[in-house]
């Protein structure tokens, strides 16, 4: 294992800044992020904060003012690039909210680079909060030391998701009602995983998932799990078998 390199500390707070980052750029903050640093962590002058911004990579941020609602910082060293994102999306047709919220915390915790909601007939959430599941996706990436955020994209219809499927990418269908065992059908490459809502996939969505030629039933075990633990279990899965978890 290479030594943990002593510098930067690891303990740093990180922070997701929505503008490119660049050496000697400055960056202001406020509301939320400015209410951490300077209230929470009660952070003064001189304090050292990671930065990364979804594009460049990681940076060395220090704090040259923390005001209660202001808080401006000056970009130093630039620590990493933006991390390589193992090619895995998540459909997932929407569950309540809290659960959608822990659902979304997860996948980007696990790795996936991009969240699908997709509408099924029997989903019951009607509007989704996208900047809710946003604030969320970047709260975890901050925790888990992502770099790259995961793409959070508008609801689609599941008729229109398989209408559109991308060629070359794999559809790994979690079907409650039987597959192969995940990890046999998990394979390096373009791969996505497609989770039903609480009531399940209806007989004719099924056929439809079933006739796409990328799509592949899959199995998670003979008990029938929530639709936010099945999203869990199933990226971890194909992460430890065709992701990045191999080591
Ligand atoms: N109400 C349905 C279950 C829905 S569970 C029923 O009782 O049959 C929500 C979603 O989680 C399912 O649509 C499926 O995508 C996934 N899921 C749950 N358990 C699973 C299992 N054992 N194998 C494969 N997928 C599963």
């Amino acid at each position: 294992m290479p030594a943990t390199p002593a510098w930067p500390p690891s303990s740093l707070p990180r922070l997701f800044v929505d503008e490119p980052l660049a050496q000697g750029a400055v960056v202001t903050l406020d509301g939320g992020a400015a209410n951490y640093l300077a209230n929470v962590l009660r952070l003064q002058p001189g304090a050292q904060v990671k930065l990364f911004d979804d594009r460049t990579g990681e940076w060395l941020g220090k704090l040259t003012e923390a005001g209660r609602k202001k808080v401006t910082m000056i970009v130093g060293a630039h620590l990493r690039p933006r991390e390589p994102v193992p090619d895995l999306w998540l459909l997932f047709a929407p569950i309540k909210r809290g659960r959608i919220d822990w659902l979304v915390e997860k996948a980007t915790e696990l790795g996936a680079a991009r969240l699908v909601p997709v509408t099924t007939q029997r989903t019951v959430v009607e509007r989704l909060n996208l900047e809710r599941l946003r604030a969320h996706a970047v709260e975890a990436a901050e925790q888990c030391d992502r770099t790259a955020l995961p793409e959070l994209a508008e609801p689609v219809k599941l008729e229109r998701a398989l209408k559109d499927w991308p060629q070359g990418r794999a559809l790994l269908f979690a079907d409650e009602a039987g597959g192969a065992p995940l990890v046999e059908a998990a394979a390096p490459g373009p791969a996505a995983i497609l989770i039903g809502p609480e009531g399940g996939f209806t007989a004719n969505e099924r056929e439809a998932i079933r006739a796409l030629p990328q799509a592949r039933p899959v199995s998670l075990g003979p008990r029938i799990l929530r639709a936010d633990t099945a999203a869990a279990a199933s990226i971890s899965l194909w992460m430890a078998a065709a992701g990045d978890w191999r080591g």
